[in-house]
């Protein structure tokens, strides 16, 4: 029987697209890279993926399972084809135990879905800033963390045991609900940081923590980053329990002192964002110890507070950051390379330096913040994806962070992962585990099927341009078809994070990523291209968004999607393709003077009669 016909019957009809439009709505993420799947699955049960998956393994069909499809590095990406296996529609909570400290989830479940239900007692406290949508199997797959790893770890901390399919179709149940076990390899780990390329989890048990009593956090200005540096090794290896330390360097401060209009002063060189939780007495006592220490390191003041309604104003700075990198200059973007780089924490002044002296020596901007008290640096190069020139220097400034790293015996990815992104490099970092790793995924999915050319394990990203989505705008400009320059920089200003699935109401309701803003601005981005023709089915795509726009306020970049919508519908239109309502509104418009088609003196019939 027909693959296709086959997985139909087992997801059924609607829950397998191959259509055009869905399969190029599947093919971007946060990076550089591109790949077009054959085909999306839609799975609901368990039984459902492990029946995929030996159909999968038995014609040799690759499969590349996504959640909410935020990754930064390629990952959820079919660059060889093969289907989609989008697991985000298992999303049920299934167990919350409180008293035994742990709660059972399917793999699609949102991290802030699983903490709004866990509140106000209890918490799941990896928090990346993609926590308002990243799923906990996507979290696992990747070992996402976020502000709070300094004090509770990431992702893996919190893995008790987990339901796999394996890539032949069989279901395997590892780990265990209580807090210890000494059985055997710790296989639960094994499919953490995997990135989907081991088995597709359909049901992951995670650890969670009571609610902290008490949460004070402050601002701490620096005359340097030296000295903001020594400040915050002197807290935190004097045994100050932070539960956050943020940095930002002054390139930082200039971009949100401008987007935002927060007027930190001049004489500010980096900024520390600190947080810490616990008993009251104690974390005053430890309030007292950081003003100490920050002052003999010539600090310029830290304010502090304890109302959790005025922690976003105090951290605006550092929340405020990276939407505002978006808007330095319309459509260049955040381009995420080598962009999470970790590094020992007493190394990171130094590194600070050097990576300023990177930005002088490429003339480069490049704002430099990041997770001072874990040692993860975010040095993100923004960038026109459009621009030749600028491309080559990335590929330059790729190369001298990734030497920086290895230099302070760092890791090239200390929370996004590798995906195709850091695959060319990875191996140098890796070494010898590098070829472990082979050896289990060999073990585990000999046929490689599931997501192949990922990890850099079969070499088939071997440059930063490998699997390049933007080769058609730097190598042949004068076949792009424009929509002008300003909606032309709103769909390039576009970072498809997928934040805008929450709230828009066509989403809500029909689950297609062709019907949300996302898939929508990935259309209109292939209709510049020239992979997409205007057709019927594109102008229902674009004739279904609302323009409610709902998108704006989930958006952090400030997409104006709806100026993208209305671009692509004109467009649509010259090419003759109005959906039949539309011209049959327009018709009645013309010949009655309203969209009903009803004569003028019938108007009033609407009311009722008194
Ligand atoms: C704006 C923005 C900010 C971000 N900030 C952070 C941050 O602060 N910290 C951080 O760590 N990350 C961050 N990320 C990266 C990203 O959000 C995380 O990697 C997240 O964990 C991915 O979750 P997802 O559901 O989107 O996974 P996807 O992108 O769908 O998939 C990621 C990987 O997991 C695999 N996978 C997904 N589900 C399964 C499953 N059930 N079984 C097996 N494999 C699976 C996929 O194949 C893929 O390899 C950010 C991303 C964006 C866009
Ligand atoms: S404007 Fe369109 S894409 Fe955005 S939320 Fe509304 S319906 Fe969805
Ligand atoms: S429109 Fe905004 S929220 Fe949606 S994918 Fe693009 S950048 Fe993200």
């Amino acid at each position: 029987m027909d693959t296709l016909i086959e997985l139909r019957n087992i997801v059924g009809e609607k829950n397998v697209k191959t259509d055009q439009i869905e399969r190029l709505c599947y093919s971007r993420d946060m990076s550089v890279h591109e790949g077009i799947p054959d085909a999306i699955v839609y799975a609901k049960t368990t039984e459902q993926v492990s029946r995929i998956l030996k159909l999968a393994n038995d014609h040799d069909i690759k499969v590349i399972p996504r959640g909410s499809g935020t990754s930064t590095t390629g990952a959820v990406l079919a660059c060889f084809g093969g289907m989609i296996l989008d697991v985000s529609r298992m999303n049920k909570i299934k167990e919350i135990n409180r008293k035994d400290g742990y709660a059972i989830v399917e793999p699609g479940v949102i991290c802030q879905q699983l903490n709004n239900a866990l509140a106000p007692s209890h918490f799941f406290p990896p928090d990346p800033g993609s926590a308002t949508m990243a799923s906990i199997g996507g979290m696992v797959s990747t070992n996402a963390s976020g502000n709070r790893a300094i004090k509770y770890g990431a992702t893996k901390d919190y893995i008790l045991a987990m339901e796999v399919v394996l890539a032949d179709g069989r279901v395997m149940r590892t780990g265990s609900i209580v807090p210890k076990t000494s059985s055997g390899y710790d296989l639960p780990h094994l499919f953490c940081r995997a990135e989907g390329t081991l088995g597709v989890m359909t049901e992951i048990t995670v650890k969670i923590l009571p609610m902290p009593e008490y949460i004070a956090f402050a601002q701490a200005w620096f005359p340097s980053v030296e000295e903001a540096g020594k400040a915050a090794e002197e807290i935190i290896t004097s045994g100050i329990p932070l539960s956050s330390c943020e940095i930002l360097d002054r390139f930082s401060i200039d971009v949100v002192n401008k987007a935002m209009g927060l007027n930190i002063p001049d004489n500010v060189e980096c900024i520390l964002f600190i947080e810490i939780d616990g008993n009251r007495h104690a974390v005053k006592e430890n309030i007292q110890k950081i003003d100490r220490i920050s002052k003999e390191c010539n600090g310029l003041g830290n304010q502090w507070d304890d109302d959790p309604s005025k922690r976003l104003k105090m951290w605006a700075g550092r929340q405020g950051l990276v939407p505002s990198l978006s808007k330095i200059r319309r459509g260049a973007k955040i381009i995420p390379f080598v962009e999470d780089f970790g590094i020992p924490m007493s190394k990171i002044p130094e590194t600070i330096r050097e990576l300023q002296k990177i930005r002088d020596k490429y003339n480069f901007p490049i704002p430099i913040f990041g997770h001072i008290g874990d040692g993860n640096l975010h040095a993100t190069l923004i960038i026109d994806g459009r621009n030749k020139e600028e491309w080559e220097k990335v590929k330059q400034i790729a190369q001298d962070f990734i030497d920086l790293t290895l230099k302070f015996k760092g890791t090239l990815t200390a929370e996004h992962g590798i995906g195709v992104a850091k695959a060319p490099f990875i191996h140098k970092e890796l070494g010898l585990s590098h070829e472990v790793m082979k050896t289990i995924k060999k073990a585990l999915d000999p046929k490689n099927i599931l997501n192949p050319g990922k990890l850099g394990f079969d070499d088939t990203a071997k440059d930063i341009f490998d699997h390049f989505t933007y080769k058609e705008f730097v190598e042949t400009p004068d076949q792009i078809q424009s929509f002008g320059q300003a909606v032309d920089n709103e769909i390039f200003a576009c970072i498809n994070c997928g934040f805008c699935r929450a709230g828009c109401p066509v989403f809500a309701q029909t689950e297609l990523e062709s019907e949300n803003a996302r898939g929508r601005v990935i259309m209109a981005y292939y209709l510049m291209k020239g992979n997409l023709e205007p057709s019927k089915e594109v102008a229902d795509k674009f004739y279904l968004c609302t323009t409610c726009l709902n998108c704006k306020t989930t958006c952090p970049a400030g997409v104006m999607v709806s100026e993208i919508v209305e671009a692509g519908r004109r467009r649509l239109v010259e090419a003759g393709f109005l959906p039949e309502i539309h011209k049959t509104l327009i018709e009645n418009m013309k010949t009655t003077g309203n969209p009903f088609g009803e004569p003028k003196e019938k108007r009033t019939d609407v009311f009722p009669s008194t």
